[in-house]
């Protein structure tokens, strides 16, 4: 699999952002898929899928504990793109579980009991939106933090088994707002209230002009630490096939 990943990296390597989705789109077709958080960067994305294949499969995670322009933003991209965006939420039994054991906001408490909360809302339901997936597509870019500075633009996830590709690696948050502007992208109002990378409410909040993109995220962790478990090792994950 690796000399694969190579392969197509090599191949790849002077690619737009468009010839990359088209590759994958075409050669993966019924097994591709987008994770979506409604994010600037998914929202370009989504809009650029959708052009190229208006059948792909796009998907969210709604953890329960989403801002409602969050929920907005989601209402208007299905209306623009005449589509319906698959949600999944986490197990309820699970969250009962969750609630039992560390109460509504435990995830302060300790960097375990946010990455459970994490897992329950997240990562279990992520499992299940990709156990049928060959591709899966996000909208990482390295410079949003330093645990993605070294991400390529096509690996093999281990965790969930599945080639991820990251077309918007090398992209910068200004090529990111131009895409949206010129093509009139529907985006989350939270980035213009000083919110450039947006999850769940209680863990996210505005941050101060020059300020790293990601300090609004889990703001009371260190900077290594601040990732759900999505896009890095995280000991919670595990994979049934
Ligand atoms: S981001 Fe916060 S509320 Fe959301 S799943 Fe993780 S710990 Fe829980």
């Amino acid at each position: 699999m690796q000399l694969q990943i190579e392969g197509i990296n090599k191949e790849l390597q002077n690619a737009s952002v468009h010839e990359v989705l088209k590759y994958f789109l075409e050669k993966y077709k019924d097994r591709v898929s987008l994770s979506s958080s409604f994010g600037a960067e998914d929202q370009v994305l989504t809009d650029l899928i959708l052009n190229i294949d208006a059948d792909t499969h796009i998907f969210t995670l709604d953890t329960g504990r989403l801002h409602p322009e969050t929920y907005d933003v989601m209402d208007a991209t299905n209306l623009k793109y005449n589509t319906k965006i698959a949600v999944y939420f986490p197990e309820a039994s699970n969250v009962e579980a969750l609630y039992r054991t560390q109460g509504v906001n435990g995830h302060y408490e300790s960097i375990e009991k946010r990455k459970h909360c994490c897992f329950v809302r997240k990562i279990e339901p992520l499992q299940r939106a990709l156990k049928d997936v060959d591709v899966w597509i996000t909208g990482l870019r390295s410079e949003q933090s330093v645990t993605r500075q070294q991400m390529p633009l096509v690996e093999y996830d281990e965790k969930f088994k599945v080639i991820k590709v990251n077309p918007l690696i090398a992209w910068s948050e200004k090529e990111v707002w131009e895409y949206i502007k010129e093509h009139n992208v529907p985006y989350n109002k939270l980035h213009d209230q000083g919110f450039p990378s947006i999850g769940c409410a209680p863990c996210t909040r505005a941050v101060e002009e020059g300020e790293d993109i990601r300090s609004g995220r889990w703001w009371w962790e260190s900077p290594e630490h601040k990732e759900c478990g999505l896009h890095k090792g995280d000991k919670h994950a595990k994979r049934d096939r």
